[in-house]
């Protein structure tokens, strides 16, 4: 406060003019408050010529009970007010030095915010981080409810009743929709679990998926399989035994491919590998068991590398999928002009069977699968919580407008692809890697908008 009070008097005596010499003193009265006299030297008189003084003095009063006002007003706790009246009496050159030291206050909370930021997506992998607990007696819901009641003991309620609290959420589906087993619209995408998260810098994204349908030896349905495709020169394919060996880090087997794959849209399905050439409209299917391309062609008039990519970017220009009905690739053309085209492949030779061209703008969307013949597509790859937005039918031809909620949890999802024999959506978001339950319904349960 006292700087305050010393900033004003500087101000004060240097925008004085016509003054040569200023003092200020304190005194206590008999009251014990504490007095200020304020004492100018006139440059042209050696003494007082009367009790009422010249005009001189008559202005050094009124500043002098401006000062009093101001230095009352401190004391009294009116910071706030007496830094308004501070600023009007400073000059320009110390209001911008008031506006850099606030604008660098302003990037120290932008910073702060940054950190916390940072700290609360870190409190969010810890939370999903798999927790070894053997198996209660009375399954799941018991094993959660002793939980709960032991981390009461030990003050991590709060936590463990969140905890709790999620799971009855999942059983507001009906049912009848929870047992449906068929084919069918998506009806709700579960929260995200997390099975693995990649330790280095080429792990930001990637592909992990599990076949639906193996059918060679050694692989099987529990394979899992994995790529980091940062980088220029991708052709390592991580394979594990099952999601435990996935989970622990190493792989048992590590093929390399003949030809460098292009991003994040690669597939599997019955003992083959699927993807798409770097920088090329061509798409290979690479044998696993033999560890051989088993055939090649290039996809008719896609766009490749940047041409057409999701939101996302990333070269995601053709991302290839399977599902109850076969192998798919999502693409577009020129001729499309950037909306997605859809075509069904057939999976030995990698001919095209059927194409279908819908209205959505394959950029406008961060990520796209298939369920049942039904094209889906993901609004954002960022928004932690984000819809479904599209579903394209390749029965009826016919799109239109969903909104199916869908969580982000790790801000960066450059890869969503349908497993239906597991019936969940694989996806690696920002060196994670999750599934998501997804549930399916009779037509017409999705939310049209
Ligand atoms: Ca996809």
């Amino acid at each position: 406060m006292w700087l305050l009070v010393a900033m004003c008097l500087t101000c004060l005596m240097l925008c004085s003019q016509g003054q040569d010499r200023a003092s200020l003193q304190r005194s206590s009265d008999n009251d014990g408050r504490c007095q200020y006299t304020f004492t100018v030297d006139s440059p042209a008189e050696a003494s007082c010529p009367g009790v009422h003084g010249g005009p001189e003095l008559e202005g050094i009063r009124s500043r002098l009970t401006l000062l009093e006002a101001l230095v009352s007003r401190l004391v009294g706790g009116e910071r706030a007010e007496a830094e308004g009246g501070l600023q009007e009496s400073c000059s320009p050159g110390e209001k911008n030095q008031l506006l850099q030291d606030k604008e660098q206050l302003d990037r120290q909370v932008q910073e702060l915010q940054r950190r916390v930021d940072e700290m609360s997506l870190e409190a969010e992998t810890l939370r999903q981080r798999p927790c070894h607990q053997p198996q209660a007696p009375g399954g799941p819901l018991q094993e959660l409810n002793q939980r709960t009641d032991s981390a009461s003991d030990n003050g991590s309620y709060q936590e463990m009743k969140a905890e709790v609290t999620e799971v009855p959420a999942s059983r507001l589906i009906p049912e009848s929709a929870q047992n449906f087993t068929g084919c069918g619209d998506l009806v709700s995408v579960g929260e995200p679990v997390l099975h693995r998260k990649a330790d280095g810098i080429t792990g930001k994204y990637g592909v992990w998926l599990q076949d639906p349908e193996a059918l060679v030896p050694p692989y099987t349905n529990k394979t899992v399989w994995r790529i980091d495709t940062v980088g220029k020169d991708v052709r390592q394919l991580f394979a594990y035994e099952d999601k435990e060996q996935f989970a622990r880090g190493f792989p048992m087997k590590v093929l390399v491919l003949p030809e460098p794959v292009e991003s994040t849209g690669a597939t599997l399905y019955r003992g083959s590998f699927y993807y798409q050439r770097r920088r090329s409209r061509t798409l290979l299917r690479y044998d696993l068991a033999s560890e051989s391309l088993a055939a090649r062609l290039d996809l008719p008039h896609a766009g490749f590398h940047g041409q057409h990519p999701y939101s996302w970017g990333g070269y995601t220009d053709i991302d290839l999928a399977v599902d109850e009905q076969g192998l798919w690739a999502i693409y577009s053309t020129s001729k499309a002009k950037g909306a997605i085209v859809l075509s069904r492949l057939d999976p030995d030779s990698l001919e095209v069977r059927k194409t279908w061209e819908t209205n959505i703008r394959k950029n406008t969307v961060a990520n796209a699968f298939m369920v049942c013949g039904r094209l889906y597509t993901v609004a954002s790859y960022t928004a932690l919580n984000t819809t479904i937005n599209h579903v394209f039918d390749t029965a009826t031809g016919e799109g239109r407008a969903i909104a199916v909620p869908f969580r982000n949890r790790y801000r960066y999802n450059s890869m969503v692809d349908y497993n239906h024999a597991q019936r969940k959506l694989y996806a690696w978001d920002n060196f994670h890697m999750i599934t998501y339950d997804v549930r399916l319904g009779r037509a017409s349960s999705t939310s049209a908008v």
